[in-house]
């Protein structure tokens, strides 16, 4: 595939800033368009100014809950808050960019013939009664909970997606998301990941959400924008799960990070928040059979370099 125009939605934000750069890098014409909700150009870093110079690459500030107008090749349709102390914090906000934005980004991509890939998640599954989760399985969502402006909302983004490709041969890649770790995420953001290493950082009790029994599969950011690209060139229509496969609960995870700090952490139990859901895990299969996918960055490896990015970002000198 030669040169192209990419859009990238929510492109300033963690997985996007990974994505544009990596884009930039291949030589393609990159617009990276955000609102800042949770985005920041700081995420750019010493890149920044070499973006703006080069002439292929362009920021927009513009919130997809409204229309846009642009000339693109394709598509990566990632605006959207994903931590859920944010999206919870405007939760209309939330389904309104969820399904505003879907339909005005598939408007644009009809419009001009673009590929279009949707960031969808592994909240799809809701609290999942079917493990590991293949992408045939159809979920167990609670339609009215405080997480459903987040996982209904995708729902409705990847029925939107479906029926676009039905109706006008739009051409769609859906990516389900599975939690996503890495430098650039915020520091704020209340993620489980974020949350454990300042704490650790800073010395203050980690925060253990129930027993910290439940489990999640953490996928290290560069393995997940090496599927993203991936699923882009395929052509494949239906939905694919991409993250990694190693699930550990949240107490294994505190674990793995005291080991890297080199100290025990002290921790703090905090009542379960509503919804949460119990395990996940993404079946893979899909993944490795139509993109040759393989996630390769070992959960250490991976926390390890985001325990040096959340060093610098709270300015802690390493001991
Ligand atoms: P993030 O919050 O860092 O990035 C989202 C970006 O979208 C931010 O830059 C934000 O400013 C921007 N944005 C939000 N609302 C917008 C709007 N109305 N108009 C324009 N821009 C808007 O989150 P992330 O972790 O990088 O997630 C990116 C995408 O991947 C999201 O769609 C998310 O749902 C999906 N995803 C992420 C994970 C994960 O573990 N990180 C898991 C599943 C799915
Ligand atoms: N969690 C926790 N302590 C925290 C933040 C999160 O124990 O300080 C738990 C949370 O209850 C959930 C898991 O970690 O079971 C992952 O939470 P996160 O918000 O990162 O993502 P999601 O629930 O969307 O997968």
């Amino acid at each position: 595939m030669g040169k192209q125009t990419v859009l990238v939605t929510g492109g300033a934000g963690f997985i996007g800033s990974h994505l544009c750069l990596r884009l930039f890098d291949e030589g393609h014409h990159v617009i990276c368009l955000d609102n800042f909700f949770t985005g920041r150009m700081e995420n750019f870093g010493r890149r920044y100014q070499d973006l703006v110079l080069s002439g292929r690459f362009e920021f927009v500030r513009h919130d997809v809950t409204e229309p846009i107008t642009l000339e693109v090749d394709q598509i990566y349709h990632l605006a959207c808050p994903a931590s859920p102390v944010h999206y919870q914090y405007n939760p209309v906000k939330t389904i309104k960019t969820n399904v505003l934005g879907m339909y005005h980004m598939l408007g644009l991509a009809k419009r001009v013939k673009a590929r279009i890939l949707q960031a969808s998640t592994s909240e799809v599954y809701g609290d999942p009664q079917v493990h590991p989760q293949p992408e045939t399985y159809w979920g167990h969502v609670n339609p009215i909970g405080v997480r459903s402006c987040y996982d209904e909302g995708k729902r409705v983004a990847e029925a939107l997606m479906m029926d676009y490709h039905r109706q006008h041969k739009l051409a769609i890649r859906i990516a389900r998301i599975f939690n996503t770790y890495g430098p650039n995420m915020a520091v704020n953001d209340g993620r489980v990941m974020s949350n454990f290493i300042c704490q650790g950082l800073r010395n203050e009790p980690v925060t253990v959400y129930g027993e910290g029994e439940q489990t999640r599969s953490f996928c290290y950011v560069s393995d997940l924008v090496d599927g993203l690209i991936r699923l882009m060139r395929s052509d494949t229509v239906e939905p694919v799960n991409l993250g990694n496969d190693r699930e550990v609960s949240m107490l294994e995870l505190v674990r793995t990070i005291e080991k890297l700090l080199g100290r025990r952490l002290k921790i703090e139990h905090k009542p379960l928040p509503p919804d949460d859901p119990a395990r996940r895990r993404p079946d893979l299969t899909r993944a490795r059979k139509l993109l040759g996918y393989e996630p390769k960055v070992a959960l250490e490896d991976g926390v390890r370099e985001t325990i040096g990015f959340f060093r610098k970002e709270l300015g802690i000198q390493e001991t």
